[in-house]
């Protein structure tokens, strides 16, 4: 199909008026096509070698209007660092509608109702580092939002510094937050709380619909899929940097990537985001506050949800979160199943990993070959000793394997991506697209979405960070 042969339907205009707030998007001045992400396309059943430039940046820059388009903004409050905020609502977000179950949305677009004091466009910095990681995330097998595609301008953005705007083509199954039931709970309005649950029903728990319990069934699920998603951040060194309430879907992805970073060296307490000086979402803090989180969506919820079945299940998120880390770590070390022991043997890994100021990407990559020859594991370590020590439990609890090695090796090296999307790495591909040259970002896109692959061009990519570039901490500008 082509682009202008695209019908779109807005499902979210049925809602009450409260809802949103109907508004174009603001063109860029001259758009400058960056990069289209094939598969975006084909999730929308576009052919991508139909797509021309022009038409991406028109549908993009708000000047090509696909058939059924209404833009909108949609209308949202939510807890940011722990205070509630009474209303946010999409600031430089405009939806175009949904089509094929994803809801295209333009972020940089201009401003809404929703926009206070802010400009509603984004910088081309972030855009990169949003529209390539949700690729990446999405081949990790972590649910999330895609990407479609990307345009830049000349339009100066002013920030710390003056940057040049552009816009990204975002799309999801929903884009309805914790913080779009606060809004509504908050405000006491209930019969529109009541409208959003059967919303987002429809949207993302259509299984639940007819159940004579919805909406507990609907919150259980929530929070198993938080949980979830939460351990699959762990298991991979991802940290968000900005888990407030509005930045939490209720459909369990990953959304809203800001000072987001795959961690360099293992270290439990990282913030990547570098206004966050208390901590609060650094990476050990990420289960509680996902449970934080959906207390306060259970706060939300409680005019349409007794009390006792919201409190119940809260209870099943630390359950759901241990077993499904603990599943994802036995993967990562090839282990065949569960035996007494393992959680010790996780706990010692990351103490290991952290004593010797181990990257844990390339670590986990080189034990995907390990049979026993040691030194490329204990060449990452500046504690060999500790490693030593932890690979000698490793060797016993191997012997428990009833898998061939090979088969061990061919499963992990499936598992354990060669290539993350590290800070640094970005941020070589933001240097050239700040200078006109988006080729890194382009071939980017492919490593982020072949992650267990081999890319000789960008072997160096999969080593450790060198020192200079490691953990490097970014503002929430953007
Ligand atoms: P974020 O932390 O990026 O998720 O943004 C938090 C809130 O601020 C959301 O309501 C955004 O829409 C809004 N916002 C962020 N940046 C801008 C901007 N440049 N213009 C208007 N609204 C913004
Ligand atoms: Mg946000």
């Amino acid at each position: 199909m082509k682009l202008t042969d695209l019908t779109l339907t807005t499902p979210y205009l049925d809602l009450d008026p409260i809802f949103y707030d109907k508004v174009s998007p603001t063109p860029l001045h001259r758009p400058k096509f960056i990069s289209l992400n094939p598969s975006g396309a084909e999730l929308l059943g576009l052919k991508p070698d139909l797509l021309k430039p022009d038409e991406v940046n028109g549908l993009l820059n708000g000047t090509l209007i696909l058939k059924g388009s209404i833009p909108y903004a949609m209308c949202y409050a939510g807890h940011q660092f722990g205070h509630y905020v009474p209303r946010l609502g999409d600031g430089r977000a405009i939806n175009l509608g949904k089509s094929n179950g994803w809801n295209l949305q333009l972020k940089g677009s201009g401003q809404t109702l929703y926009s206070r004091q802010g400009d509603g466009r984004a910088v081309l910095r972030s855009s990169i580092r949003e529209y390539l990681i949700a690729e990446a995330m999405h081949a990790l097998g972590i649910p999330t939002t895609r990407s479609f595609a990307l345009i830049g301008s000349e339009e100066r953005v002013a920030r710390e510094r003056w940057e040049k705007g552009a816009i990204v083509l975002r799309l999801s199954p929903s884009w309805i937050r914790f913080g779009s039931f606060e809004y509504f709970y908050h405000t006491h309005r209930h019969r529109e709380l009541k409208s959003l649950a059967d919303f987002l029903l429809a949207e993302s728990y259509p299984h639940l619909q007819n159940s004579p319990e919805s909406y507990v069934e609907m919150f259980r699920e929530i929070v198993s899929r938080t949980a979830e998603l939460i351990a699959l951040w762990q298991s991979v060194g991802f940290n968000h940097g900005v888990m407030n309430t509005d930045n939490m879907s209720a459909a369990g992805l990953t959304i809203d990537y800001g000072p987001y970073a795959f961690m360099d060296t293992f270290e439990s307490g990282y913030i990547c985001n570098h206004t966050d000086t208390y901590g609060r979402y650094s990476y050990d803090s990420q289960p509680g506050i996902g449970l934080w989180n959906l207390q306060c969506l259970a706060l939300a919820l409680s005019p349409l949800i007794p009390k006792e079945k919201l409190e119940s299940a809260l209870e099943l998120y630390a359950p759901i979160y241990s077993s499904k880390l603990q599943e994802l770590l036995r993967a990562k070390l090839g282990l065949d199943d569960e035996h007494h022991g393992d959680g010790e043997l996780y706990r010692e890994l990351f103490k290991m990993l952290e004593g010797g100021y181990v990257d844990m990407t390339p670590f986990f990559r080189t034990l995907s070959r390990y049979d026993g020859e040691r030194s490329s594991l204990l060449a990452q370590s500046l504690s060999t000793e500790t490693m030593n020590r932890w690979l000698d439990r490793y060797d016993a609890r191997l012997e428990l394997n009833t898998s061939s090695t090979p088969k061990r090796h061919t499963r992990m090296l499936c598992t354990n991506p060669k290539y993350v999307l590290k800070n640094y790495i970005l941020q070589e591909s933001i240097e050239l697209a700040e200078q006109g040259d988006y080729t890194l970002v382009n071939n980017l896109l492919h490593i982020a979405q072949n992650p267990y692959d081999e890319h000789e061009r960008f072997e160096r990519y999969a080593r450790a960070t060198p020192s200079e570039h490691k953990n490097i901490r970014l503002s929430c500008s953007s």
